[in-house]
């Protein structure tokens, strides 16, 4: 049998840790199979996912800026079509079909690290309105989170995703946001404050419940500067790499046909190659 070959294209893609975590899980399951990079450019990208398997691809994943695209030139399933975007792509015969597994990423990561998180969970503060902070949405909606605050520098992002996931959601402006926060039970910066070369969320978590959840999107640096100050005010806190983690399995089982697991090994693994990132 040919090596079995999936690839993440993205523009940048270099960054990318994928082939650390995929590659780890190729070599537990001993399978003869490839993870590899594809920087594809933005006008490519329909080009190159209408050749797929001739290049030799079981599938990919899309990351930015694909993820929209990758939605409207495949067969996406529920998940992906409610959040707008697909990331993860595979051959079925010839039909590329799509799904999201940042939700599941999100989702494992806090159940992983505050397990019982959803418990009389009923307000959570979400920042951002791109991407990453419409799977979050989808995802605390689906464990059912009563009431989501949305704050994003453009205000006119967040009522888009109250028309997208109802009123259950609220855009919630600067004047507003004081009061969102008052015992919310989890924040989540789903936006790219924190990143390197960004901003750090500016954020009071001093009237948030006791027994608060803080999340972060971001994963360079590890800790931002919202999950530090998290800690020390005795939250539970969850970071990004857990979801860039937890993503993964979703991908590997579509490509590869087994459901692999995330261990303490493979985040140390991750965690020493953004050491310095
Ligand atoms: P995106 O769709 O481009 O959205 C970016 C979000 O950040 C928007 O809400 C944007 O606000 C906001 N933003 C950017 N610069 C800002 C600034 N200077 N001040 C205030 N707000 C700012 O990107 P995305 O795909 O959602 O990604 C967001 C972050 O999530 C990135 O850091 C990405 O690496 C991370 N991410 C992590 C994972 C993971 O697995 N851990 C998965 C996906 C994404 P406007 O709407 O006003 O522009």
């Amino acid at each position: 049998m040919s090596t079995r070959r999936a690839c993440v294209m993205g523009w940048p893609v270099k960054h990318s840790r994928a082939p650390i975590i995929h590659g780890y899980w190729i070599d537990k399951h001993g399978l003869d199979a490839e993870l590899r990079l594809e920087e594809v450019r933005p006008e490519d990208f329909g080009d190159f996912l209408a050749h797929l398997g001739e290049r030799g691809y079981v599938g990919g994943s899309a990351t930015m800026p694909h993820k929209e695209m990758a939605l409207k030139l495949t067969e996406p399933d529920a998940r992906a079509t409610a959040i707008g975007a697909a990331n993860v792509i595979w051959l079925d015969n010839r039909t590329l079909r799509s799904t999201n597994s940042d939700v599941a990423g999100f989702v494992a990561a806090l159940d992983e690290t505050a397990p019982g998180w959803d418990k009389g969970a009923d307000k959570a503060v979400v920042f951002g309105a791109g991407g990453a902070a419409r799977a979050v949405i989808y995802g605390l909606l689906e464990r059912g989170v009563e009431r989501i605050h949305v704050h994003n520098r453009t205000i006119a992002k967040a009522h888009a995703l109250r028309d997208r996931f109802g009123p259950k959601v609220v855009a919630t402006t600067d004047h507003e946001l004081s009061a969102a926060l008052e015992g919310a039970a989890l924040v989540v910066n789903a936006a790219s404050f924190g990143m390197h070369g960004n901003p750090d969320l500016d954020v009071d978590l001093a009237s948030v419940r006791e027994d608060a959840v803080v999340a972060d999107v971001v994963y360079v640096p590890l800790e931002t500067g919202l999950l530090r100050r998290a800690r020390a005010r005795g939250l539970r806190v969850s970071d990004g790499l857990g979801m860039l983690l937890h993503q993964g399995p979703g991908c590997f089982e579509k490509w590869f046909g087994v459901r692999p697991v995330v261990t303490r090994e493979l985040r140390e693994r991750v965690e020493r190659s953004l050491a310095g990132a």
